[in-house]
């Protein structure tokens, strides 16, 4: 759709929305009110940073259905995800809803490289979380055939990429690199299998697994990014053609913003900052302006072959952020400095901790398999009997202190030390301090 065509569409949208959601929902209309927001004076797209955000708190102190826009029986379905004080943070959707999930989630398919008549094994969570139902149902829209195995069971999801020959897996990025080396170790010829795509998404990865998932699965791996306050997984999803170059945000329905975290000030195109989704055409649960946490740009990519904006891969969130020593930190700056020294894995962890007054991170990294080989013995004990690995430790070390602006604990770990994910996020974070 040209541009022009897309914010009339959008504009026409989000004056609906905002007066549907005034209308409908008690917190709304007083949140206007309080910001003296007439939803009659929401014109067009561009007025939409007139609007007051909404937060994650805002959805727990309406626990369970008060931002609900219907009666209960006009809902189809509802959803659950982790929320930070004991009560699960409440999706609800109608049947429309539900079809919009669907046609988003069969886009971000199709731009995943799948095509009807292809089998999908679907390695997402079933259950309260969206993943599981939100990726089976754009995948049935799309025309595919569904294997909905859910996370986990390592041994039952080799046994059915080996005997149903699905062409596409979707899950974690950490559960595909388990699902990757599992491979490896059973000594399951990869030609035995016949993935070609993997879409994955769900917690922050790099360019470091993405090298390690389609070296072990020899797939394509493209991201996939959502969150249940705004639909689910298919808000936004990277093209398998133009990989690394962001994910197209599907911006007729959820229409981003990126903003300052301490101001809340719109950021220029391309700046890094909190990403906020207003949601275009939700009955169920409108959400004007929701505060994602998530920390990355958006930005028109000229060269592409849609118009859709793209958004940048998430960096972490704004409340997993760590400061060490006045330093901002997300996992991810380490773990995409792990792709520079092909020496080591994507397995890794960083473990914090206070030492001397002091905040410090020690980064626990297992090596690759081809600086295992390099090795004699199955596994080393000290480093210092090894030149390759006192190199690397020294590499890598130098590379933080570079890039990142702080002095790490470096650990190399023998293989398979790390936590693996066993179908679900994967906590790349260890904090001593807190237990202290
Ligand atoms: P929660 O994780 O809070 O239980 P959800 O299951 O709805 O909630 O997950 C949404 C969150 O997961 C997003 O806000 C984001 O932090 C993270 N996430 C989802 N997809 C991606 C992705 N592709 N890259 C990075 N982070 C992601």
């Amino acid at each position: 759709m040209p541009i022009a065509k897309l914010r009339q569409l959008q504009s026409e949208r989000l004056k609906e929305q905002v007066a549907y959601a005034y209308q409908r929902v008690p917190f709304y209309k007083q949140l206007l009110d309080n910001h003296g927001v007439n939803p009659a004076s929401i014109k067009s797209i561009t007025d939409i940073h007139r609007l007051p955000f909404t937060k994650k708190t805002d959805l727990l102190h309406n626990y369970p259905f008060g931002l609900c826009a219907v009666p209960k029986n006009e809902l189809s379905r509802i959803h659950c995800s982790s929320g930070s004080t004991g009560k699960p943070t409440v999706v609800t959707y109608t049947a429309g809803d539900i079809a919009i999930f669907a046609e988003t989630v069969a886009r971000s398919l199709a731009a995943a490289g799948c095509k009807p008549g292809m089998t999908i094994q679907n390695a997402y969570g079933y259950g309260l979380f969206t993943g599981g139902l939100g990726l089976h149902y754009g995948a049935e829209k799309l025309g595919l055939i569904v294997i909905p195995i859910s996370g986990g069971v390592t041994d039952r999801q080799l046994m059915l990429l080996e005997d149903f020959q699905p062409e596409v897996i979707c899950c974690t990025p950490s559960y595909a690199q388990t699902l990757a080396e599992e491979l490896l170790k059973r000594r399951i010829d990869p030609g035995a299998i016949n993935l070609k795509y993997a879409v994955l998404g769900a917690e922050p990865w790099t360019e470091a697994v993405r090298a390690e998932v389609e070296k072990g699965l020899h797939v394509v791996a493209t991201n996939i990014y959502g969150l249940s306050e705004i639909m689910g997984p298919g808000v936004s999803q990277e093209d398998f053609e133009e990989k690394g170059t962001g994910s197209y945000v599907w911006e007729d329905h959820y229409f981003p913003e990126v903003v300052d975290k301490d101001t809340g000030v719109p950021a220029a195109e391309g700046e890094y900052g909190v990403l906020v989704f207003t949601t275009l055409t939700k009955k169920a649960m409108p959400m004007l302006r929701y505060w994602t946490n998530d920390i990355t740009n958006i930005y028109y990519d000229r060269s592409a072959k849609r118009t859709h904006i793209k958004m940048g891969p998430i960096r972490g969130r704004s409340d997993d952020m760590l400061i060490i020593r006045g330093v901002n930190l997300f996992h991810t700056q380490v773990e995409a400095i792990l792709t520079e020294l092909p020496g080591l894995s994507a397995n890794y962890q960083l473990v914090v901790y206070h030492e001397r007054s002091m905040d410090s991170v020690e980064v626990k990294v297992e090596i690759s398999d081809e600086t295992a080989q390099k090795l004699p013995g199955a596994a080393f004990t000290d480093i210092n009997d090894h030149e390759i690995l006192m190199g690397l430790h020294h590499h890598l070390g130098k590379k933080i202190k570079d890039n990142i602006g702080l002095t790490m604990k470096i650990t190399l770990l023998n293989q398979n030390q790390i936590p693996r994910s066993e179908g679900g996020k994967l906590k790349r974070i260890v904090d001593l301090r807190q237990t202290k």
